[in-house]
């Protein structure tokens, strides 16, 4: 396994395309609004390292019976998927978002479907891409999962766009490979990820076959533009901004100009047939992680709600030990869903194991809609300093500080400087760049609600849901 130091250097021998702010990054990892999304990976280098977190944040490898990061594993029990969501909650509450899970939970995806497409068609991927997740645990490489495409007139299928490009696609095979062109959006951390792992974005029709395409490739292969956006503040002050100066996200518009894929690294190219249940795969993994992530943000948001009650002195409140309650329901009902989709997950032919589809997505839809509620409660016991305090260099002034530090006192023997600093903890993630994407990502990150309820649909037993009401209603089965 790395160390963060060596993860740190693997970024600088790479050569990532990459623009911000109308500007060539030249060093991306030491960028004021990259580094924050870097320090978060380096904590998954660092923990594993420790002894109390071996177990949880360590695995053996199937493929090399090596030990290695859990970031890297292909799940091979239900005891797996439990330990990948209890992981993902321990790392979340200190960072948000651990960025990390989704380039495993394509490789994860990608072991259940190349090995039932290989059934189907007697392709070759499953062999393949063995010997490319032992390459990435080998490496202990860090993935970015590029599945989202641009999508165009998201009425229409890919085949039919005004520009063919809105959908990444196929335009040329040879020999040695394929050549791809399109952009996938929203791409987590791709700037500071060893590879891009390309999954298709939705069900396909046979027309739509050039759309159909899954591969991993290095994020700085020739013909890829990151486009960037981060989420951590300009500018770094001592109180303002607790979490994402330190640490937060930053996601790509990635564009590919005509790359080349050489086959070894190709795990699906015109099985249409697959594509979608590819994406449903990888959908249901990623919410699973989900319901690691988001009870996190809810302990962090809870955390926050108890210490501001109490340094505004309602924490007796009877109103205020309601919404705690409110607060700890959603964090457990989320999390106790991912323990339900782990306890629960099928072993696939592959031999991996997959969560369960209904658990996983109710988890990550109730995390999801509940998001804001949770966010406006927090403000709510919080009042409406959480947007109108002075800023910190008035309160360090030597002139007017005094005065702040006088109008800025909550109940007795509560200090100051640390109600201000619960505030400035408040601000950042409720009413900030950061706290925005908190919260959009609650709603989209993982897919829309609409696609989970449709999950839901499709893989809930309904039929005996009915079953059951006929025989309670003495209807003949
Ligand atoms: C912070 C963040 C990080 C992310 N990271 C990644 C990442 O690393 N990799 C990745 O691949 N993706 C990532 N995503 C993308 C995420 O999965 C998408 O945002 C999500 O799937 C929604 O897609 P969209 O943003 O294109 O919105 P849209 O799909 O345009 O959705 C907007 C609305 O349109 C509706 N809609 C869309 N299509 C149809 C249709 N055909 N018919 C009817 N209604 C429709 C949706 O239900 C929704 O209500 C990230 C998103 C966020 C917010």
């Amino acid at each position: 396994m790395k160390t963060a130091q060596e993860y740190v250097d693997s970024l600088a021998a790479m050569k990532h395309n990459v623009w911000m702010n109308g500007q060539k990054v030249e060093r991306p990892w030491e960028h004021p609004q990259i580094e924050p999304g870097v320090n978060i990976v380096r904590l998954t280098y660092e923990w594993p390292q420790m002894e109390e977190y071996e177990e949880m944040m360590t695995a053996t490898s199937h493929l090399t019976g090596k030990k290695i990061n859990r970031f890297t594993h292909i799940h091979h029990s239900a005891q797996d998927l439990q330990y990948k969501c209890e992981m993902t909650r321990h790392y979340c509450r200190e960072v948000g978002c651990i960025q990390r899970c989704m380039g495993i939970d394509a490789l994860n995806a990608l072991s259940v479907i190349t090995h039932h497409c290989d059934d189907s068609f007697e392709t070759k991927y499953y062999e393949r891409l063995c010997n490319y997740i032992k390459y990435f645990q080998e490496n202990d490489l860090v993935g970015n999962a590029a599945m989202t495409d641009v999508k165009g007139d998201r009425s229409l299928r890919p085949h039919e766009q005004a520009d063919p490009d809105l959908y990444l696609h196929v335009v040329e095979k040879n020999d040695d490979g394929i050549v791809v062109r399109g952009a996938k959006a929203h791409n987590t951390l791709a700037p500071y990820a060893h590879e891009i792992i390309v999954l298709p974005t939705r069900d396909m029709r046979e027309e739509d076959a050039d759309y159909a395409v899954a591969f991993a490739i290095p994020a700085d292969a020739p013909g890829i533009t990151m486009i960037c956006r981060g989420a951590a503040p300009a500018g770094k002050h001592e109180m303002a901004s607790p979490v994402s100066s330190k640490y937060a996200s930053v996601e790509s518009l990635t564009v590919f100009d005509n790359v080349f894929v050489p086959w070894e690294r190709v795990f699906m190219c015109g099985e249409w047939q697959f594509a979608g249940h590819l994406a449903e795969t990888f959908a249901t993994y990623h919410r699973h992680s989900y319901c690691g992530c988001k009870p996190a943000i809810s302990d962090i948001l809870m955390g926050a709600a108890a210490l501001v009650a109490e340094y505004n002195g309602i924490q007796k409140a009877s109103h205020v030990r309601e919404k705690l309650v409110d607060f700890m329901i959603t964090a457990e009902i989320v999390h106790g869903c991912g323990l339900a989709a782990s306890l629960k997950g099928n072993e696939t032919p592959s031999g991996t194991y997959l969560p369960d589809m209904v658990y996983a997505n109710v988890g990550k839809f109730y995390a999801g809609t509940n998001l804001h509620h949770e966010i406006e409660v927090l403000q709510d016991i919080a009042g409406g300093l959480v947007v109108t305090m002075p800023s910190e260099s008035d309160y360090r002034s030597e002139k007017i500080g005094g005065l702040l530090k006088k109008y800025l006192a909550g109940p007795e023997g509560v200090d100051v400087d640390d109600r201000v600093r619960c505030f400035r903890l408040i601000e950042d993630l409720t009413a900030s760049k950061f706290a925005g994407l908190l919260m959009v990502a609650g709603v989209h990150g993982g897919g829309s609600p609409q696609a989970e309820r449709l999950a839901i649909y499709r893989s809930y037993d309904l039929d005996g849901k009915i079953r059951i009401a006929r025989k309670a209603a003495g209807i003949e089965q």
